[in-house]
């Protein structure tokens, strides 16, 4: 069944200089579990506007050949890739320095697929959730969206704060992307998503790949398969067969459900998923299929001319 994971640290965790054996994500770890894509993000918010966002995108994005995956930064191909294989996205919309000029560099550099508008600090962009729900987007951040739409680049809502949430419903194409946020209902932080948010995701037929960072998945000090399965199950009775996934977090999250540990634990998530009783379509469509659907849909979008 092919599986995709729509978040993952792991050039991050490169270019701060681990040793690629001890991550998370590595080819040998995709092979042993039959993990068919990750998306690799360009983490670049984590001083806000205050680093050096844009020069630590281009450096994280140095790193890729590192990784020994082959990443589709122009045209995905027709069918899935039989071996594991990976997208761009970037977290931290500080990468861009307020200058779309930045948006089309990162666009013919690394092919992005997604953009979370903001980490955890205001930005050129907007405001995150872990400020409040207010206020909206900034005049550039309306003038990206619709730039984003052009080149089938999605808005990812994760960490970004409500108002903006629902700025980019009303003014993007593009559904938005909550590439690793759980349901906010079952677990009260900011990074988790509103029953209002996860309906209007389904309706518009975006995405919403499941954490599994503990912290965002339960209160209690550590976390299993059955609450992962439980944010699943939550989302899945709101209607959201055809929105789920998963948003491991992985080389970014330092506590993670008993048996999830790295990329080769996916078969224990698929198995668990079918046992509860997920139809096989079901859960393949969770697994991967979700996923790929978008990423082919803002694909088509995109003009590969040179
Ligand atoms: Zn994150």
């Amino acid at each position: 069944m092919f599986t995709a994971d729509s978040h993952c640290d792991t050039l991050w965790a490169l270019k701060k200089g681990n040793d690629l054996s001890t991550l998370m994500v590595n080819r040998q770890k995709m092979e042993l579990g039959g993990m068919g894509m990750h998306t690799f993000a360009l983490f670049t918010g984590s001083k806000g506007t205050n680093g050096t966002a844009y020069q630590d995108g281009i450096d994280m994005l140095a790193c890729k050949d590192r990784l020994g995956i082959e990443l589709y930064t122009e045209r995905l191909p027709d069918k899935i890739p039989e071996g594991p294989f990976g997208v761009i996205s970037i977290e931290g919309g500080e990468a861009l320095e307020g200058n779309m000029d930045r948006l089309y560099e990162f666009y013919a550099l690394a092919g992005i697929r997604m953009i979370a508008l903001t980490w955890n600090f205001e930005n050129e962009i907007g405001y995150p959730a872990k400020l409040g729900s207010k206020p909206g987007l900034k005049p550039f951040g309306l003038r990206l969206l619709k730039e984003m739409d052009k080149l089938g680049i999605y808005a990812d809502v994760s960490h970004l704060n409500e108002a903006g949430f629902w700025d980019i419903c009303e003014n993007m194409n593009l559904p938005p992307i909550a590439s690793h946020s759980n349901n906010r209902e079952l677990c009260d932080v900011p990074r988790n998503l509103y029953k209002a948010q996860i309906k209007a995701i389904i309706e518009k037929k975006g995405y919403i790949g499941i954490n599994f960072y503990t912290a965002f998945l339960t209160k209690a000090d550590k976390s299993n398969l059955g609450d992962v399965l439980r944010h699943i199950d939550s989302i899945y009775e709101l209607g959201g067969e055809d929105v789920l996934g998963f948003g491991s977090d992985f080389d970014g999250i330092d506590s993670w459900p008993e048996g999830l540990y790295d990329s080769s634990c996916f078969p224990a998530l698929i198995d668990a998923l079918l046992r509860h009783g997920y139809s096989e379509q079901a859960v393949s469509k969770m697994a991967g299929g979700n996923l790929w659907r978008l990423l082919k849909r803002g694909d088509a979008l995109r003009s590969y001319d040179k």
